[in-house]
């Protein structure tokens, strides 16, 4: 009878426990007494009420058992409401389907089965998921305004005209309130004039809801009404401009917003950060507070050099501000697309939440377009539900968690909704998923350096203090032309014309130390039209002392050494205590003159000191040296046969001898290794066709393993032309790896090449 004992106790102790689960649950707002959480197959968490199924009254005792552990006899902390005012309140929603009226007229059978990305259903689609889940109750999804106990229906309304000329000009109102009037020609007329927008007759009712949901939206969170808000709405805004709309945007929802919570919440709501995750730079709202110090403005977005939509220069990382608002605008561009959670996550670690806690602003609103989500083909990115989750959860941290999220673009419906739900539930305060893949691309990792380097100048909390911003250009992210003409700290130049470069007494130091091991001598360099520099001296072409009567040649022509160094985490300045000179090709020297071949080693700078280094370029160097070396000293060696090698971007001088001297009866091997930033370079014979074949036949050039030259990762292979030589992919990344990976590789080569030749020529004598 033990058993039935047993059972009867948690029935008694039923009643104790839903009063327990009421009065002290800080999450609780209804009478729902027990819900538990499973998954669902797609890994959404869903809420079930216990109370209300008789089917599984078995767990909902199970539960009772463990909830009823602890009996409580002797009082020690008496009951009280908790002091967490924010948890009663709910999470706002903006959503009205005349919102769907705006949309594009079919010109085309074609238009109509394959509808334009900025589809009416957008905004549907997300409430329906949301609906779904559970998060609002709304069975006929006509946007009623009873939508449970997680959220609030914040009321819509049209923006005002005098709230929409805070941002934009007359003109531009004036124009897309004419075409509430216009026929259909006029309006398609329009369409076409316009840069990617599209109208129809509700064209301006839609704008005007969706302008006006982002007011109430920031107003309801900023008023305490909700504790932070999600508005759906469409059309987008963050590309309209003040004067024009465009990419599908017709008034800038986020900018009038924003710009509206600050005049009328003065005391309140000081400072703003817009946060903007869509794929596409925010050029719209980037240009409303470009030199308003109230607004932060940061934008994550594909730029590839500035020919990703919109295919300006506006959304590069130099573009820091103006005026009053320099250093309060900061763009995040990525070089290529293809980025995903990894790379977001990055981004928000090293800059956007370092700038955000340091600004401390009042309000934060997301500019989110979901076009970087996995799925969406404008965009071709990846960023997962639990990506967007993972930022919300972070941006939730800040102004006292007045956060109000605003849709922007996103054009792949599935991948939205998702999206939107998963944000929608870190809102409401579900904690966010996990990530999967945590390992930013290298192209992101760079760029974030680069954004550093720029925004170090502006927030304490980026260090180190680089000084000098433009001493060391930006690698990855093109046209950095204005960085030079702001920069009110000593140019590189300027102190570049006072000091000697690094490169310069690590080369000098080379030869002292080759001399010293080997009796390295210098081999003079005459060269007219080089520029007058200390980077070129004794120290540019050293050989082993037997060169001229060695019959065997190896030929090393490299970039410089590079110097792994500890940097000092507030000054920015390398620790030379904790430096080191790291140089491949000094392996290739022990090694050749192991094998009893003479040796010419040959240091292409990649910049050089003094003034002319504004003009100087490696790669012609290194051809007009190696001309010269050919023409004016190895035409009088006694060498029967040569074997290049090239590392680095001095590789060039290499292919280039071989088309403009005929070098095959000594050549007979061409070793190159190159960094994936290094272009491959052809063959181009001034001599005769053949020689690309020649040059196929004894070549061999290492590339790094993310070299473009080989497609992107995502399966796109491709194969690099014959007239490159014969080029193979390393396994690694790195310029030092790859010719650790491929030493031995190359050594053997090189032996068999000169090998080969050896019996050849006993075989005719
Ligand atoms: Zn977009």
């Amino acid at each position: 009878m033990d058993s039935e004992t047993s059972n009867k106790r948690p029935l008694e102790d039923d009643n104790d426990i839903s009063t327990t689960v009421n009065s002290n649950s800080p999450i609780s707002t209804t009478n729902t007494e027990i819900t538990v959480k499973t998954e669902d197959s797609n890994g959404d968490i869903i809420m079930t009420d216990l109370s209300s199924t008789n089917s599984t009254s078995d767990s909902k005792q199970d539960i009772i058992k463990t909830l009823s552990r602890t009996k409580s006899s002797d009082v020690i902390v008496p009951a009280r409401k908790p002091d967490l005012s924010y948890v009663l309140l709910k999470t706002g929603l903006v959503y009205d389907v005349r919102m769907r009226y705006h949309a594009k007229i079919y010109t085309s059978y074609f238009e109509y089965i394959d509808p334009h990305p900025e589809d009416p259903r957008r905004i549907y689609r997300i409430y329906k998921i949301l609906a779904e889940n559970g998060l609002i109750i709304d069975p006929t999804l006509s946007g009623s305004d009873e939508i449970g106990e997680y959220m609030l229906k914040i009321p819509i309304r049209e923006a005002t005209k005098e709230e929409i000329l805070t941002v934009h000009s007359e003109e531009h109102l004036e124009f897309i309130e004419s075409t509430q009037n216009m026929n259909k020609d006029e309006l398609l007329k329009a369409t076409e004039k316009g840069d990617s927008v599209y109208f129809n007759n509700d064209s301006l009712l839609s704008a005007k809801l969706s302008c006006g949901g982002a007011i109430e939206a920031c107003k309801a969170v900023v008023e305490g009404k909700v504790k932070n808000a999600l508005a759906v709405v469409r059309p987008p805004g963050h590309h309209a401009e003040p004067d024009a709309p465009g990419g599908f945007c017709l008034f800038s929802n986020v900018a009038v917003a924003a710009t509206s919570i600050l005049k009328n919440y003065p005391e309140s709501v000081r400072k703003i950060i817009i946060l903007d995750w869509d794929i596409h730079h925010g050029n719209g709202t980037q240009k409303v507070f470009y030199n308003d110090p109230r607004v932060l403005y940061i934008s994550l977005h594909r730029y590839e050099q500035g020919k990703y939509y919109p295919g300006t220069k506006a959304g590069g990382a130099d573009q820091v501000g103006e005026g009053l608002g320099e250093g309060l605008n900061v763009n995040i561009p990525w070089p290529v697309g293809g980025v995903g959670d990894a790379d977001y996550i990055y981004a928000f670690r090293k800059v956007v939440m370092p700038i955000c806690y340091e600004f401390q602003p009042d309000l934060v609103i997301i500019s989110s377009g979901f076009d970087a989500a996995d799925g969406d083909v404008i965009g071709g990115c990846h960023v997962s539900p639990a990506g967007y989750g993972q930022m919300t959860h972070m941006l939730k941290s800040l102004a006292k968690g007045n956060l109000c999220v605003v849709l922007e673009g996103g054009y792949n419906l599935d991948s939205i909704a998702k999206s939107a739900l998963r944000v929608a539930k870190v809102l409401i305060g579900e904690p966010p998923e996990e990530l999967k893949n945590i390992h930013p691309k290298t192209e992101s990792i760079e760029v974030i350096d680069d954004v550093i380097k720029i925004q170090s100048k502006y927030w304490i909390s980026l260090g180190p203090g680089y000084t000098g911003l433009d001493y060391n250009l930006p690698s990855i992210m093109g046209n950095f032309d204005t960085l030079t003409a702001k920069s009110p700290d000593p140019t590189f130049i300027e102190v570049a014309s006072k000091h000697d470069k690094l490169n310069d007494a690590v080369r000098d130091h080379q030869r002292d130390e080759l001399f010293e091991k080997y009796k390295f001598i210098t081999l003079p360099l005459l060269i007219e039209k080089l520029p007058k520099t200390p980077s070129y001296n004794s120290s540019t072409i050293l050989c082993s002392p037997d060169v001229y009567e060695n019959d065997k040649l190896v030929i090393i022509v490299h970039d410089p050494s590079r110097i792994w160094a500890r940097r000092d985490p507030i000054t920015g300045d390398l620790d030379s205590a904790n430096a080191v000179t790291v140089d491949k090709s000094l392996e290739f020297i022990d090694w050749a003159l192991k094998e009893k071949w003479g040796v010419i080693d040959i240091n292409i700078p990649i910049t050089i000191t003094g003034k002319e280094d504004v003009n100087y370029n490696n790669i012609n160097t290194s051809q007009d040296i190696l001309l010269y070396l050919w023409d004016n000293f190895i035409h009088f060696f006694k060498v029967q046969k040569i074997a290049f090698i090239g590392v680095g971007e001095a590789y060039n001088g290499i292919i280039h001898l071989c088309g403009h001297r005929d070098v095959r009866n000594l050549v007979k091997a061409s070793i190159n290794f190159i960094d994936k930033a290094t272009a491959l370079r052809a063959v181009i014979s001034t001599i005769d066709e053949s020689v690309v074949d020649w040059f196929f036949r004894n070549s061999l050039i290492f590339t790094s393993s993310k070299h473009s030259c080989w497609g992107d990762k995502d399966g796109n292979s491709k194969r690099p032309r014959k007239k490159y030589g014969r080029v193979l992919r390393a396994d690694v990344e790195s310029l030092d790896r790859v010719i650790d990976e491929r030493f031995e590789e190359v050594c053997t080569f090189i032996e068999e090449s000169l090998e080969d030749y050896e019996s050849e020529s006993d075989s005719e004598s």
